[in-house]
């Protein structure tokens, strides 16, 4: 009897034993997976990054009734991101409020503005940079959205010319094509694609007032959204 009483001991141990090892896998899985889930998340970089030109004492190009520049990027930067978060892109802004990168110095403040911005892009290291501007002429009549890359980069070209086609189609008015540039330093200092958008002329009246509103600057940034969207696949498939 009591030889009987210590096996059954014995083997209700083992069993408890076996269950707490299992519980013990089980959880340790559990966390495992939850943990590599949140690194992965934390690892995952921005595929994209979104550049909101100019900013705090640098206003970029002053419009028709004192509209700036700076303002203008912003706002449609802004709206560009969210519109990539609809469609589960990552972006990151340079700025996201009205101020340069660098807040202290003197006349070279521009140029370390810059070179931060060129910086925090070569460290993302995402798979597109996209500059948002306006643009300026003495011309009243010149109007139209606008694509730069760098003379230099294939995959610049191939991606300025999708989204300047994604931006022809809110403005079928507009005939302006992608063009290469060799001197923007943006263009020349990333490591990665990297494309300046100008959304239009801040000294057309038409475009300019467009631009100020609500409705044209969430029209814009579907578009250069939606391009994009386009861009990323294009450079998944031909990148390097
Ligand atoms: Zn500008």
């Amino acid at each position: 009897m009591v030889k009987r009483g210590k096996t059954i001991f014995k083997s209700k141990i083992k069993w408890i034993l076996a269950l707490i090892l299992l519980t013990g896998c089980i959880y340790g899985s559990y966390t495992l997976s939850r943990y590599t889930e949140a690194d992965q998340v934390e690892a995952k970089q921005a595929q994209v990054i979104l550049d909101a030109g100019h900013g705090g004492s640098d206003p970029g190009k002053i419009g028709l009734n004192n509209l700036l520049e700076k303002d203008i990027n912003l706002a449609i930067t802004k709206k560009v991101k969210k519109c990539l978060e609809k469609e589960k892109i990552t972006a990151e802004l340079t700025r996201k409020e009205d101020k340069g990168l660098v807040t202290t110095g003197d006349g070279s403040k521009k140029t370390e503005d810059m070179q931060a911005r060129v910086k925090m892009i070569n460290e993302t290291k995402p798979v597109l940079t996209v500059s948002i501007h306006q643009n300026s002429y003495e011309d009243p009549e010149i109007h139209g959205a606008q694509v730069f890359y760098y003379s230099h980069s294939r995959e610049g070209e191939a991606v300025a010319k999708i989204l300047q086609e994604s931006l022809q189609e809110i403005d079928p008015e507009n005939h302006r094509q992608a063009k290469a540039n060799e001197t923007y330093y943006l263009l020349r200092r990333t490591k990665v694609p990297t494309v300046i958008v100008e959304c239009g002329f801040l000294t057309n009246p038409e475009e300019a007032e467009k631009l100020s509103g609500e409705e044209y600057q969430e029209q814009v940034a579907e578009a250069v959204a939606k391009g994009i969207a386009k861009c990323l696949e294009y450079l998944n498939e031909y990148g390097n």
